[in-house]
């Protein structure tokens, strides 16, 4: 068992990605015991079934960052356990005697492509990019169970954040290499990604014509330079706004010649083209931009392909006991990302920022931790009560105390609730065969590969 709590405080952490390891740190370091709950075997969230894994690096340095944070003494990780199915979110939250409950369960539902029926035909020459890239991913492990696909040249990408891109070059990487090894040559999908496929083809003497391959597209409803590639920071003048503009194009028409995908700018989808129950391309409405609004127009143009990729963006996956509105939680605050119907309730990363980044989601955490949930926990600097900090700082102290009153502070449980939280954890933690340790467990359900 975990480092006994010096605050008496226990926070549940739904998640133990990016910023679920994040918040759960800081909590533990300041002295709370901390259940982080994992529907995953490992907690590497997106970064392990979103990022492409060509980002080898910046995947390894992450993973360490957040095994480095889910090990520290204090934290109990629950693997394989899916809050809103294995165990009741509204339990979770009145039931368990939690001091607090924290959401850190990222966006892991592909937004719906916004043409009636088109759901009828996921499996059927539709495709959503979460399930595509997760695959991606995974697809060279031994046992991987997962669904698969099979990259084929012609594809239609229907996009335009940075994601899309990632999808377009799955598709390019894949089909050449195919394409190669018909040829006898063997080329490394790393390698390839690193160089790019013209210089690839350039040193095997090849030209991208004599592969054949027609390459995918891209349909994307705005303008090249609208694409999100680069933030915008805000309060920009024009000047600075359109030399980031210029970025952003640079960006894509390097993207577009490293990886030989087309891009169709100002086409937003407007229907499936479908024969024998089987989608076949799509129907296309072209638009204008103006204020910085998308407007469709009366033109319509239509494109066949082998299959069409969906990849629009992630919203939350539902959890029964959390309303929605729309496609999104029914946050009542959305700085700390707090539920009206839970006043024991934050969240922290993606699932409140709605932005697919590492650093946002990280920094978004440590936020909510310092600005919120450090004040209704009543903890300090260094595990101390918040009122010991308020005297020596009173300007910060009168900041704390503001926000303290707009949150609410809470008492840590009884020890004999914790006692039955962490015999709870424990029996959990045991159904799934997690015996105690976080390095053992990993070891355990570390990929096996499969070439
Ligand atoms: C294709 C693609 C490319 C990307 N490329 C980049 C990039 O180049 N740079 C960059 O900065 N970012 C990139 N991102 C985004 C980045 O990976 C994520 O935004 C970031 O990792 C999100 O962290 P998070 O902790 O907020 O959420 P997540 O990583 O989504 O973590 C949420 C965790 O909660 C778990 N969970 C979810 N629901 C439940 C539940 N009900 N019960 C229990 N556990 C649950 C999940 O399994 C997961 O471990 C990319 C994303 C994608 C999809």
């Amino acid at each position: 068992m975990s480092a006994p709590s010096t605050t008496g405080h226990v926070v549940a952490v739904i998640g133990g990605a990016t910023a679920g390891a994040e918040v759960a740190a800081r909590l533990a370091d300041h002295g709370c015991r901390v259940v982080v709950f994992e529907q995953n075997p490992r907690p590497f969230g997106k970064i392990e079934d979103g990022l492409p894994r060509w980002h080898a690096g910046l995947r390894n340095k992450e993973y360490a960052t957040i095994g480095e944070k889910l090990a520290r003494p204090g934290i109990e990780f629950v693997p394989n356990t899916r809050v809103g199915g294995d165990v009741e979110f509204a339990e979770l939250c009145r039931e368990w005697g939690f001091s607090a409950v924290v959401l850190a369960c990222g966006a892991w539902r592909d937004r719906p492509l916004p043409i009636d029926g088109a759901e009828a035909y996921v499996g059927k020459g539709l495709i959503y990019q979460n399930p595509f890239i997760i695959w991606f991913n995974h697809y060279e492990e031994a046992g991987y169970a997962g669904e698969t696909f099979t990259c084929r040249d012609g594809a239609l990408v229907v996009g335009g954040g940075l994601a899309s891109i990632d999808v377009a070059k799955v598709i390019m990487l894949e089909t050449t290499r195919a394409r190669l090894r018909e040829r006898g040559v063997e080329v490394d999908m790393l390698q390839l990604e690193l160089k790019g496929i013209p210089k690839t083809l350039d040193a095997h003497d090849l030209r991208w014509e004599d592969l054949g391959l027609e390459g995918c597209t891209i349909f994307y409803r705005r303008r090249p330079e609208d694409m999100p590639l680069v933030e915008i920071p805000d309060g920009a003048d024009e000047a600075r706004t359109e030399k980031v503009r210029l970025t952003r194009r640079r960006l894509l028409d390097k993207a577009t010649e490293k990886f030989c995908f087309k891009l169709e700018p100002l086409s937003a989808p407007d229907g499936l083209l479908v024969e024998d129950d089987q989608v076949v391309g799509l129907r296309l409405r072209r638009t204008r931009v103006e204020g910085g609004r998308v407007h469709p127009t009366e033109e319509t143009y239509e494109r066949r392909g082998v299959y069409v990729i969906s990849s629009i963006g992630s919203i939350p996956e539902p959890i029964p006991g959390i309303e929605m509105k729309g496609e999104l939680f029914a946050f009542t605050d959305w700085d700390f990302g707090r539920l009206d119907a839970y006043p024991n309730v934050f969240s922290v990363g993606n699932v409140v920022t709605g932005k697919g980044n590492i650093v946002a989601s990280r920094k978004h955490a440590g936020q909510v931790y310092e600005e919120a949930l450090a004040s209704f926990l009543g903890l300090g600097e260094d595990g101390h009560e918040a009122e010991a900090a308020m005297l020596e700082h009173e300007t910060i102290g009168e900041q704390a105390e503001k926000i303290a009153d707009e949150l609410g502070t809470t008492a840590p449980p009884s020890p004999q609730v914790v006692a039955e939280i962490l015999e709870r954890t424990r029996r959990r933690q045991d159904a799934v065969g997690y015996g105690g340790s976080y390095a053992t467990w990993l070891e355990k359900v570390a990929p096996i590969s499969g070439s």
